[in-house]
């Protein structure tokens, strides 16, 4: 090996970020390289995301090639074909942003300028009615994508994702990881050393007084950020003034309905509902702003809101959204909420650490660590976080609610400029451009947009000079296209049944 190698990796904190890295590192540079993991049990995990993105199925089936059926059972998961917003524009509105693609596509233009040439006309249902994932929802079914349908059915491309119980999928992983040699230490760390000459991190010390040295450091230490932040110093971007919400109370509940297929999030007065459905119980939450309502209010409102009775007494957490300034600086490589955190309401966390994870595979230091690498790790993370930062703070500011001093706030708050062009341009013309590889597809802007009552009066000029028969006929085609593939789906809890009992 070269001497710059990196022989022995050290991956500080066993939460969700911890053991998805250690178990990848392990799965992909295991060999001739020692992975431990330390974790402190007095401290714990934060372990309440639950709701997840499609592409943690890619983390799952291809980066680690765990089965399907196998980590459902684990972790009692759930599938998820989107998140429904109750409340968000205006009290009453309910709308969805479904995973994949909404419509049909018909030459260059998106299916929604023909949705919307038909809407002005009253010819329309409303948008979610026409993308397999939200309609599916609704109706509480789920399957996988089919393989025996032609490959343009929208039944071969459902786009899913999972609700699971965080602590297990963290547990679940370390078996894992442990099976490939990765070597876990529990006890808390009171003291990192660093290098005199250039201030890299050579070890971190126990309280039992056992040393940990390192050639390369995983910071997942949660929100404490012992190595980048405390350690390093690497700074913090506060975004509290685009995204106000800084607490969340999370509960379980009992259930005795069926597990739908989809997270809710309902719009609260300083704040939103999350809830969650696992096979044996319901997640909630109620993620607020400490300046607009009190800690005993919001765990009042949260629990006369849940759907059976509560199984434990309300679990405080505070954050700061933001990112850190450095996600790599010298040796350490932020992973998880050490790395940032923006709050959940579009499930991005747990990707946001699979991207890091994924990135830093590909960027592996293997040969020291080149600061050019480094920066364009740094710079890559950094564009993954603004960007999905922004369609955050959409749901946020594009609402019509003024009933409470929250949402008044939110309303007239001034946004990111990256995203106030965006709602302009849309606004204006019904057009949305994409920037680069960011994660959120058009389509999931769009479905946002449309729900957050921003309804372009004008649709792309290709679309108005069809006849209008035409467009009409169309939309009304891709309507009942997307109802009968949906009539076809099991019910979502027959689908799990059957998984879950197949030996
Ligand atoms: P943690 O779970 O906090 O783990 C930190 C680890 O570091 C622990 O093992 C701890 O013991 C260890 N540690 C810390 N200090 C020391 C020390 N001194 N010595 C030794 N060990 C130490 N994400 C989603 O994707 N979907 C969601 O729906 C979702 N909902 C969320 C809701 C809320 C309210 C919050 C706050 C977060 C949510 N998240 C969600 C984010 C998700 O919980 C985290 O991204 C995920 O659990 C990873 O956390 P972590 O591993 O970075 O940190």
């Amino acid at each position: 090996m070269d001497e710059n190698a990196i022989g022995d990796i050290v991956v500080v904190g066993g939460g969700a970020a911890g053991w998805m890295a250690a178990a990848a590192l392990a799965r992909h540079l295991g060999k001739n390289r020692k992975i431990r993991v330390v974790e402190s049990d007095e401290i714990g995990i934060v372990g309440v995301g639950e709701a997840t993105v499609p592409h943690i199925r890619t983390f799952n089936a291809q980066v680690l090639g765990l089965d399907e059926a196998d980590f459902v059972k684990a972790t009692q998961g759930t599938f998820k074909l989107g998140i429904q917003f109750r409340d968000w524009a205006r009290i009453g509105d309910t709308y969805y942003h479904g995973f994949g693609s909404v419509g049909q596509d018909l030459g260059p233009v998106p299916f929604h300028h023909y949705w919307l040439r038909a809407r002005g006309a009253g010819r329309a249902q409303d948008y979610c009615h026409y993308g397999l994932q939200s309609e599916a929802a609704e109706q509480g079914r789920f399957m996988p994508p089919a393989s025996d349908v032609p490959a343009t059915s929208p039944l071969a491309n459902i786009a899913y994702a999972y609700h699971f119980d965080a602590a297990s999928y963290a547990k679940y992983l370390r078996g894992y990881a442990e099976k490939l040699g990765v070597v876990r230490h529990e006890g808390k760390i009171v003291q990192v050393s660093q290098r005199p000459d250039d201030g890299f991190i050579d070890a971190v010390v126990l309280e039992s007084g056992e040393r940990i040295a390192g050639d390369l450091f995983i910071d997942c230490s949660g929100f404490r950020g012992l190595l980048i932040e405390q350690t390093l110093k690497a700074g913090y971007e506060d975004w509290s003034h685009w995204l106000p919400c800084d607490r969340a109370l999370a509960v379980p509940c009992a259930t005795t309905e069926a597990p739908t297929p989809y997270t809710r999030c309902t719009a609260r007065p300083a704040g939103w509902q999350w809830r969650i459905p696992l096979q044996h119980r319901v997640g909630n939450g109620y993620v607020y702003s400490s300046r607009f309502v009190s800690d005993d209010e919001a765990a009042a409102a949260l629990l006369a809101n849940l759907d059976g009775e509560a199984l434990a007494e309300p679990r405080p957490l505070r954050f700061i959204t933001g990112k850190r300034r450095k996600f790599w600086d010298k040796n350490v490589v932020a992973v998880g909420l050490a790395s940032g955190f923006m709050e959940p309401l579009e499930s991005t966390s747990i990707h946001l650490i699979q991207m890091s994870i994924v990135r830093l595979i590909d960027m592996f230091p293997d040969v020291g660590f080149d600061p050019g690498l480094v920066e364009r790790y740094n710079r890559a993370v950094d564009f993954d976080y603004d960007r999905i930062r922004d369609f955050i703070v959409l749901h946020y500011k594009a609402t019509e609610r003024d009933d409470t001093p929250f949402w008044n706030h939110c309303r007239t708050m001034s946004v990111p400029d990256s995203l106030q062009e965006n709602i302009d341009l849309f606004r204006r013309s019904g057009r949305f451009y994409r920037d680069g590889e960011e994660f959120f597809a058009m389509q999931s802007w769009v479905q946002v947009l449309l729900g957050q009552r921003i309804v372009p009066e004008v649709c792309h000029p290709i679309v108005d000079q069809m006849p209008e028969e035409e467009v009409f006929k169309f939309v009304e085609h891709v309507g009942k296209v997307i109802s009968a593939c949906a009539q076809a789906m099991p019910p979502h809890q027959a689908f799990i049944d059957r998984l879950c009992k197949a030996p």
